[in-house]
């Protein structure tokens, strides 16, 4: 049997129902990537579908401030706004490939629900979409592209009426029809096959752009924002086995990782379990699951994916938190210096530049992953600008 496990994390924390449809899948995502039909219509339809490669920019006017090299790798200019439908798009090539007639996803501030909805279209597959109460509320605009992209938006009424609930109940459907459904997961978390899955759809982002950086020379640094730790274990892909790369992983510290009003599971959490996985949570002192904010939605999540732990564990990867007054800051320095308004998300990595820059000795090459455009978060920098 296939390793389940980074070290102590990951593995498959399920009932024995959900274990058999979670093997099932392995087999056939290890089967299909050895298929060179499979293989190439990913390729294609990332090449003339989602308009890869995205570009590796310069960023001239945030490096004379820096005084460090930035380039900057533009997930945002994908199709739908960012990294999120190169996973959906492989999850439901799968899908289709084992003759699957319905997708089931979950969702949270609706990004992905909008990407797999978007690629389910594409290749005429039946999409259910569960969403919590609570954030079908807040997300309208992202709940209606969803249904007018032809999905259903399934509200979700238990316990908080978000995210984690609305994976739990996404699950529980996926298992029950098992025969027809295919469950499309967001991020690079939850029970074994699916984080070895999520990574490898995104690892795109990681081979682009560790050809791209070429023509400029060799990347001293990688930062890239971590929710679940999908775009980051993406671009980290094409850079963790050489050493001489310094790699950053950075969670939402939202009011300050000492409030109780932040996302930031590797600065504050420890091992636990959620979602069918182990990994690093951020949990109260009686274990119990705490709740997480963030003026991100993407980035609000409590646990992380389990190769992250991983990578925190062996020291390969730093990670700190930015908070969400420094992410804002961010986000206003990009679009003034470069013409480019980054999602709040990649804002927290773009705001590392301004803690990590002036400790470093000597010129370097740093690529920031733009994981999403800021066009889907207007309505939160205008409140946040306008107070
Ligand atoms: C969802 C999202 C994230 C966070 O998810 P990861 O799985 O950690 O990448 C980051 N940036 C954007 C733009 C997102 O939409």
């Amino acid at each position: 049997m296939n390793n389940q496990y980074y070290g102590q994390f990951g593995g498959q924390y399920v009932s024995e129902d959900i274990k058999k449809a979670l093997d099932e899948l392995d087999i056939e995502y290890e089967k299909a990537l050895k298929d060179e039909g499979f293989v190439s219509e990913f390729q294609r339809l990332l090449k003339d579908f989602v308009g890869r490669p995205t570009p590796l920019t310069f960023a001239k006017n945030l490096s004379d401030y820096y005084g460090h090299n930035i380039y900057l790798k533009r997930e945002d200019l994908n199709h739908t706004g960012a990294h999120k439908i190169n996973n959906s798009l492989g999850q439901i090539l799968l899908a289709k490939r084992m003759g699957k007639k319905k997708i089931i996803a979950e969702t949270g501030a609706g990004q992905h629900g909008v990407a797999t909805a978007t690629v389910a279209a594409l290749l005429g597959l039946e999409c259910e979409i569960y969403m919590g109460a609570v954030d079908i509320e807040r997300q309208k605009l992202n709940v209606f592209r969803m249904e007018l992209l032809g999905a259903k938006v399934v509200p979700v009424t238990e316990g908080l009426q978000t995210l984690s609930e609305a994976v739990t109940v996404a699950i529980r459907t996926w298992v029950s029809e098992i025969d027809k459904s295919f469950y499309c997961l967001g991020s690079a978390v939850g029970p074994y096959p699916y984080p070895k899955i999520v990574k490898e759809f995104q690892s795109v982002i990681g081979t682009e752009a560790k050809e791209q950086i070429k023509q400029y020379g060799h990347a001293d640094i990688i930062i890239a924002c971590v929710g679940g730790g999908s775009n980051a274990i993406g671009i980290f892909s094409g850079f963790l086995d050489d050493e001489s790369v310094e790699i950053y992983g950075i969670e939402a510290g939202g009011k300050g990782v000492d409030t109780k009003l932040h996302a930031a599971t590797m600065t504050k959490g420890k091992v636990g379990i959620i979602h069918g996985m182990k990994t690093i949570v951020l949990q109260e002192d009686d274990g119990e699951i705490s709740e997480v904010y963030s003026i991100s939605a993407g980035l609000d999540y409590p646990g992380v994916g389990p190769e992250h732990s991983y990578l925190k564990e062996i020291k390969r990867v730093k990670y700190d938190a930015i908070t969400d007054d420094e992410a804002m800051e961010a986000l206003r320095l990009l679009s003034k210096k470069e013409g480019i308004i980054p999602a709040i998300e990649s804002a927290h990595a773009l705001a590392y530049l301004e803690k990590l820059c002036p400790t470093l000795k000597g010129k370097k090459n740093i690529i920031v992953n733009v994981s999403g455009r800021g066009d889907k978060d207007m309505h939160t920098i205008f409140s946040s600008f306008n107070m």
